[in-house]
């Protein structure tokens, strides 16, 4: 299935799609495991860093090849994509999916942006996510005031101008952990919701967020929820308890208990896409 048709199902179904950052081959071990167990679809996710990180063919022939061998079905999604150059190569190389995230600039220039990866990416047949308002990334401060959250009307005439297929909106939510618990604008969401009745939307920073304030996301209108940090936390913390364990240095064994960690919390993630209330 094409994920634009997915994810109109998502929105008739008022449920979400879980987007989970994959950073190695085990972290994207323990997402399929578990979205093969709870039987979910999932998007597999990758930042400008990962990709850096593990090379662009390989991270895409690792995660076409893991969706394969498993049966789940999922899509190769860019998490962030800061430029039209980062945009190419990934359509280049077989993504399903691309962000663009021109949130930081002023309107009409994250409108330009976002058409200009549009216009390119409709040529791949490839939808393409942008983001209006601001989700403070990692080592970002958090504003407590609401002057970054997504204003309804402004959300609506950013789709208008863009025809964007997705859109990432500020609600509250922050990219990392937690200091102090979040207060998502439940209120605002549904507002957006209303407005932009068929454009899926998007929760970055869900990491930390209660999954009952996650499940409320989803009933007011959220489709896709971005996890990464809880993935890359229980992964290392997982490591660095079997690695203080014993001088075992065969990484088999090491890496194993993380690879079950990051697949218990991410079936918990998975649950919540379950049929809501
Ligand atoms: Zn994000």
């Amino acid at each position: 299935m094409q994920l634009k048709e997915y994810y109109k199902q998502l929105i008739s179904d008022k449920t979400a799609v879980i987007a989970a950052n994959v950073y190695n081959y085990e972290t994207l071990r323990g997402i399929i495991s578990a979205a093969e167990q709870t039987q979910s679809k999932v998007i597999l996710q990758l930042s400008k860093s990962s990709l850096e990180y593990l090379g662009i063919n390989t991270a895409v022939g690792m995660c076409s090849s893991a969706l394969k061998e498993s049966g789940v079905e999922g899509w190769i999604h860019l998490d962030h994509g800061d430029s039209i150059e980062l945009v190419q190569s990934c359509l280049d190389a077989g993504f399903n999916s691309v962000m663009i995230d021109g949130s930081e600039l002023e309107f009409q220039e994250n409108v330009r942006l976002t058409k200009k990866a549009k216009e390119i990416a409709t040529k791949y047949n490839v939808p393409v996510e942008a983001e209006l308002g601001f989700v403070a990334k990692l080592g970002q401060s958090i504003s407590n005031n609401q002057s970054g959250f997504t204003k309804p009307e402004e959300a609506k005439l950013f789709v208008e101008l863009t025809n964007v297929d997705s859109l990432a909106v500020s609600i509250g939510s922050a990219h990392g952990f937690y200091k102090e618990k979040p207060n998502l604008d439940f209120v605002r969401l549904a507002e957006i919701r209303a407005i932009l009745p068929n454009t899926p939307l998007v929760l970055h920073g869900s990491s930390g967020i209660e999954h009952s304030d996650l499940k409320k996301a989803i009933s007011n209108g959220i489709n896709k929820i971005n996890v990464a940090t809880e993935f890359k936390n229980i992964f290392m913390n997982t490591i660095r308890i079997e690695v203080s364990k014993n001088d075992e240095i065969d990484l088999r064994k090491i890496f194993p208990p993380a690879i079950k960690a990051v697949k218990e919390l991410a079936i918990t993630k998975f649950e919540l896409t379950k049929k809501a209330e």
